[in-house]
């Protein structure tokens, strides 16, 4: 029987196939006791697994493709550092011995402790490595699961098993997602992750069609089951019809037509219909996707989100390695500008939960995140800002504050910059005295206030994805409420509208970096109501650009204020629809 089960789009694309199921299988593991004639051998039994691990690991490593964000191979090291590490290579031996225990039960329990110790851990950063440690230690529990009871099925599938098929797990590491798009893999699905997630990111810039977010949807799927990944609308079709899959292959031709269409526009410039000018640039997660960015045209990075950098390993990148990461992104935009976000940790960026001094918060969107968590931890802030401020003196810099609410914020975050300049002056360090410093418009408060914002500010950038989130009172991640998400809501239109009238007043830029700005369904509404910068994930550029290109402004503005005036969802609706059909 034909059903559809429906997640999160987190990446593109139609990918049909048979579905390959990895377990995690971490509630599995039970305590058995040893004969003590058998210990040794168990103690055998998990070093070859521990050796298995590290070799598996090493080999995703020397797989990576050419021309992949060297980011993932430094996630890669970070598992195979961990594996090497006595916690997780030595100490499960000693509970074998003392508990004669199975090696799986010694490896969760030593794994629970470590979990543990992070979680008591002051600092919010050090908290979130525990994912690394339960990655790692579930790698392990894989290849011990092969040669015990035999009932495991592998999480990396061997090259055979994988090729054509569709992964379905219950989450996914960069690691795996490295290794299943070297062995052609067709897509994936998991049970959880956002559309946020390393994976769904890294899933974008390799390409693999991929849905997540599928609650509870284990149940409904078997290994082997034939299922079809809609990746845009975030749909996996089991057991499709012949004609459902007809459809969807004729789907695939198409987008592969105009993708390649497209391909036409990466050199022509960004201008709408009727001759205005447009600023298209890219959103950057990892430093790597600027090439596929400048090869597709786009006039410099929007918004590189720094957050990436810091995850995924043990210590955070201290201001020198900030810095080369930034002038190697510099340099690789040729002198197009890119706009460095500050760290935007925390809500669903990982680093949520409890402080020192105060209990786990049940609100991590609306606590200490991004430049909050930043002006309390200036540790984390000040070698930043350096950094951003060194990487000006090689080519356009602007800085941009994510979730600035009030202006105590801002004459916080001023006066650091002015302390970072002193500190550099003093170093005799170089970079561009007037750097530009912006604010994301994100959180209600500023956007109601982007008038004050915009007359101390360089430039203000809207971030749609927040500020929906905020605005309708909808955890961006809670695929529960996901159906309220929704853009074209009279208060978020109100506030990106009055968001753009106070840049234009204060005659400072205003550009958009929510995924809003790339989805071509709203390009016209934003062009229609004043918006000329748009930055968007490098997928998408190709297809905003084609919009603007044949979009009229007078018409579209036209029919923008009657979108902004309608009181109706379902009249804005059909609004949208008749100004995306009107002729260019
Ligand atoms: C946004 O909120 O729209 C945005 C671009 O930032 P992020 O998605 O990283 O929170
Ligand atoms: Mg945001």
């Amino acid at each position: 029987m034909t059903f559809t089960i429906h997640g999160i789009s987190a990446s593109k694309g139609v990918a049909i196939g048979r579905v390959h199921a990895l377990e995690r299988d971490r509630s599995e593991v039970v305590e058995r006791q040893l004969d003590p004639s058998r210990i040794e051998a168990e103690v055998e039994r998990f070093a070859r697994a521990v050796d298995a691990a590290r070799l598996e690991l090493r080999a995703v490593k020397a797989r990576i493709p050419d021309g992949t964000p060297r980011e993932i191979a430094a996630f890669i090291d970070t598992h195979l550092l961990m594996l090497e590490d006595e916690a997780i290579s030595s100490a499960p031996i000693a509970y074998i011995r003392e508990k004669r225990c199975n090696a799986e039960w010694a490896l969760k329990l030593e794994c629970d402790a470590l979990v543990a110790v992070f979680d008591a851990m002051d600092d919010p950063y050090l908290r979130t490595r525990k994912n690394d440690v339960e990655h790692v230690v579930n790698r392990v529990q894989i290849h011990l699961g092969g040669t015990d009871e035999g009932n495991r099925r592998s999480r990396s599938p061997s090259e055979n098993a994988a090729a054509g098929k569709i992964i379905y797990a219950d989450d996914l590491t960069p690691a795996d997602t490295v290794l299943m798009q070297h062995q052609g893999v067709a897509g994936f699905m998991t049970e959880f992750g956002g559309p946020n997630s390393h994976t769904a990111i890294l899933a974008r810039s390799l390409n693999i069609p991929a849905v997540v977010g599928l609650h509870r949807s284990a149940a409904l799927l078997r290994d082997g089951d034939e299922v079809v990944i809609d990746g845009r609308e975030g749909i996996v079709v089991v057991s499709p019809t012949k004609s459902v899959k007809r459809f969807y292959e004729r789907r695939r031709r198409e987008i592969e037509r105009i993708r390649s269409a497209r391909r036409k526009l990466r050199a022509t410039p960004t201008v709408t219909a009727d001759g205005e000018p447009v600023v298209l640039q890219a959103n950057v997660e990892l430093p790597g996707e600027s090439a596929g960015a400048v090869r597709d045209g786009a006039a410099g990075v929007g918004l590189y989100r720094t957050e990436f950098l810091f995850m995924n390993r043990i210590d955070p990148p201290d201001e020198q390695e900030q810095y080369e990461t930034y002038a190697e992104l510099v340099a690789a935009l040729k002198g197009a500008p890119v706009t460095i976000r500050t760290l935007d940790l925390g809500a669903d960026k990982q680093v949520d939960g409890a402080r020192p001094d105060a209990p786990v918060t049940s609100n991590p969107a609306l606590g200490l995140r991004a430049v909050r968590l930043c002006l309390k931890e200036q540790s984390l802030f000040r070698p930043q800002i350096r950094a951003i401020l060194r990487a000006s003196a090689s080519g356009p810099v602007r800085m941009l504050i994510p979730m600035l609410a009030t202006t105590t914020e801002l004459d916080e975050v001023l006066r650091i910059v002015r302390d970072c300049k002193r500190d550099l002056d003093a170093r005799g360090e170089g970079y561009d005295r007037s750097m530009p410093v912006g604010a994301m418009i994100e959180v209600p408060a500023a956007a109601i206030c982007a008038d004050i914002f915009a007359r101390r500010l360089d430039f203000l950038s809207i971030g749609t994805n927040d500020l929906i989130q905020y605005t309708i009172a909808i955890d961006r991640v809670d695929d529960e409420v996901s159906y309220l998400y929704d853009p074209l809501h009279p208060a978020v239109l109100r506030l990106v509208a009055a968001t753009i009238v106070a840049g234009r007043k204060a005659g400072i830029p205003v550009a958009m970096c929510g995924e809003m700005a790339g989805d071509a369904r709203y390009t016209k509404l934003l062009l229609g109501m004043g918006l000329r910068e748009f930055s968007v994930h490098p997928n998408a550029l190709l297809e905003v650009k084609q919009i603007i290109g044949e979009t009229q402004v007078a018409p579209a503005r036209k029919l923008a204020r009657r979108i902004l005036r309608s009181t109706r969802t379902s009249t804005r609706h059909a609004l949208i629809e008749e100004l995306n059909q009107t002729a260019p």
